[in-house]
């Protein structure tokens, strides 16, 4: 397998993707955030795919930074586990191992439950059309066969994160659902389209404004349980390791 390499995209409307929905307080630099939106994209739309190597040197001149912004992207990356590093072979696409994956999963039910039941409580008129108009969109790329789409609706998750109040369950949950979607990406059952679940994040939404809190809860971890039947930890595991072998 090559070397990964991407062009700088087009230029992006920085509202283009809910301005609202990350008001970070440290400022990540935008370049280091365009960057590892790039790389994480490419993962989800299997450009990229377990053992590819990640070349700093040719990254910090495609997108014109210096390799330490370069290296804080890969850092980032790799705080997520989407990322290795291997002596001289520098930054590695990284395939998290089943049992690791099933542990991602398994602790975003314990955490997803705490959002949904917190967001029903504390959750704004506003927050939930906010909510709504997530949904929407969500469904507007899901019709359009938008090939983000998965991304997007991770973002479903993180954003429930956000508006529950509690800071550390936020970041905590962000970094499962960043990497779940790596762990979908390389563990979704081939042959099988990816399945149209916006409708379930609807149902989460209507139960919690109605303030059915434990009905809510049931049906995000219905939600979880039915992304996580989409995935085949055991055949694509035999494919990557041949895939690995391939690369040497
Ligand atoms: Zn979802
Ligand atoms: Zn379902």
């Amino acid at each position: 397998m090559s070397t990964f390499r991407i062009a700088p995209a087009k230029k992006e409307a920085p509202a283009a993707r809910g301005a609202d929905a990350r008001a970070p307080q440290r400022g990540p630099d935008p370049v280091e955030e365009e960057l590892y939106r790039l790389i994480a994209e490419a993962i989800v739309l299997k450009q990229l795919r377990p053992g590819a190597r990640l070349n700093e040197a040719a990254l910090a001149s495609q997108f014109d930074v210096s390799r330490a912004r370069v290296r804080r992207v890969f850092q980032r990356l790799a705080e997520l586990d989407f990322v290795e590093f291997k002596l001289n072979h520098g930054a590695l696409i990284r395939r998290p191992r089943p049992d690791e994956a099933r542990a991602v999963f398994a602790t975003r039910r314990l955490l997803e439950a705490e959002a949904v039941r917190e967001t029903a409580k504390r959750a704004t008129p506003k927050d939930f059309a906010r909510l709504r108009k997530f949904v929407e969109a969500e469904d507007r790329a899901f019709r359009a066969k938008d090939s983000t789409v998965a991304m997007l609706s991770s973002q479903f998750h993180i954003l429930l994160g956000e508006l529950c109040g509690n800071s550390v369950l936020a970041r905590i949950l962000s970094q499962l659902v960043h990497r779940s979607v790596l762990i979908q990406s390389l563990y979704h059952r081939q042959n099988q389209p990816t399945p149209c679940l916006v409708h379930e994040h609807v149902e989460v939404v209507t139960l919690m404004e109605h303030k059915k809190i434990s009905e809510a809860i049931k049906a995000m971890q219905h939600h979880l349980d039915h992304l996580e039947e989409t995935l085949d930890y055991e055949s694509l595991g035999q494919i990557d390791e041949r895939l690995a072998r391939s690369l040497g």
